[in-house]
């Protein structure tokens, strides 16, 4: 094993969109395990718009910036993390952790799923999906959907379950004519749009002509006003992000339809995954069948090494992304088995 850790600091708060000089890498010695905690070797880091947002005061400056991470406990000072065994932990960006059992998971083994999956549909990105759609949304069998940056990874991940879940129209919108391809014709979706091509609400009101039952909002603003118009009385908004303000030094977009909301008897509703960890043996339950069976794929992009994680986390941001993004470390295991 090498003796040198490596980490990603902030080194600056972005003022808009960020740069790769906001970041640094640093080295530094292998950290040693205290009594009651084990060293991992990190082998998947996932790269979310979150870190966008705690980048303007919450991830602290010139420290080790915290992620989400799938790595293999190399050494243990504790019995409940075995040496050897493929863990879950939030100390992300960089090479090696240090974790206590209560900040790690141990993950279970799934025959056939690649690891990557624990960080994309098995993983947050698959339970804000199936959170938004069961617990928040209620959706029922036939209702037409609409989800906004459908190409990514809460998007993609909200079209395959929604299928599953007897779904009926589904439309998504993204940034490219190439990710609006990819959503009929690998995702799932029925309809798809460049949303550069023109007004959010004239291009949804033609991938939907009858109207929709319900709204992921993944983005704010434009998509946001043109689901309220596209809405049918009594539909729902399950407010996820809202990624498209992130990165934005303008004011923040106007909805200028708000009184549709009391009109069509509209629901609107956020919420936040890390409140509803409790779903996720229910998770795995309803997809890791459909994995195995090979009825869904994943819907990911991975960057090979850790030196390109600050690169990866930028063009998600710029929309680079088609599903989760990814880092993997050089000669990391695709399945839990090692191979
Ligand atoms: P993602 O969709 O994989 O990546 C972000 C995507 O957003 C990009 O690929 C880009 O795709 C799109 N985008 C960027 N700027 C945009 C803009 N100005 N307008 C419209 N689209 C833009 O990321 P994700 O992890 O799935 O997250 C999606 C949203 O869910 C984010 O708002 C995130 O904060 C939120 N989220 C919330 C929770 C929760 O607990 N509530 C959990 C996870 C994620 P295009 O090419 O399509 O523009």
């Amino acid at each position: 094993m090498t003796e040198t850790a490596r980490t990603v600091h902030q080194t600056a708060r972005p003022h808009g969109f960020p740069t790769p000089g906001d970041f640094a890498f640093v080295e530094s010695a292998l950290p040693e395990p205290a009594p009651g905690t084990a060293l991992v070797e990190n082998l998947y880091w996932s790269v979310d718009p979150y870190h966008r947002e705690m980048m303007d005061g919450e991830f602290a400056l010139n420290a080790p910036l915290e992620g989400r991470a799938l790595g293999r406990v190399v050494e243990s000072r504790d019995p409940a993390l075995r040496e050897g065994e493929l863990v879950f932990h939030r100390q992300g960006w960089r090479t090696h952790s240090v974790v206590t059992p209560e900040e790690a998971r141990a993950l279970p083994r799934f025959d056939g799923v690649p690891l990557s999956a624990h960080l994309s549909i098995l993983g947050g990105t698959g339970l804000t999906a199936y959170v938004g759609l069961t617990r928040v949304a209620e959706l029922r069998e036939g209702q037409d959907v609409f989800v906004s940056a459908a190409a990514g990874a809460v998007g993609t991940a909200t079209g395959r379950l929604a299928r599953l879940m007897g779904a009926g129209r589904l439309v998504g919108s993204a940034g490219t004519a190439a990710k609006a391809a990819y959503l009929t014709e690998h995702v799932g979706y029925d309809a798809a749009f460049d949303y550069h091509t023109g007004p959010t609400a004239e291009l949804l009101a033609k991938a939907a002509p009858d109207g929709i039952d319900l709204y992921i909002d993944n983005v704010g603003g434009e998509p946001l006003e043109a689901a309220i118009s596209s809405l049918r009385e009594f539909g729902r908004i399950v407010r996820i992000g809202t990624i498209a303000q992130y990165n934005s030094t303008g004011a923040p977009y106007t909805l200028r339809n708000l009184p549709d909301i009391v009109e069509k008897s509209l629901r609107m509703e956020g919420f936040h995954v890390r409140n509803h960890r409790d779903a996720q043996e229910e998770l795995y339950e309803f997809v890791v069948p459909h994995l195995q069976s090979g009825r869904v794929g994943l819907d990911e992009t991975v960057v090979e090494g850790f030196d390109g994680i600050v690169d990866a986390f930028l063009g998600m941001l710029r929309g680079e992304n088609r599903g989760k993004i990814i880092v993997r470390a050089a000669g990391a295991p695709s399945d839990a088995l090692g191979v």
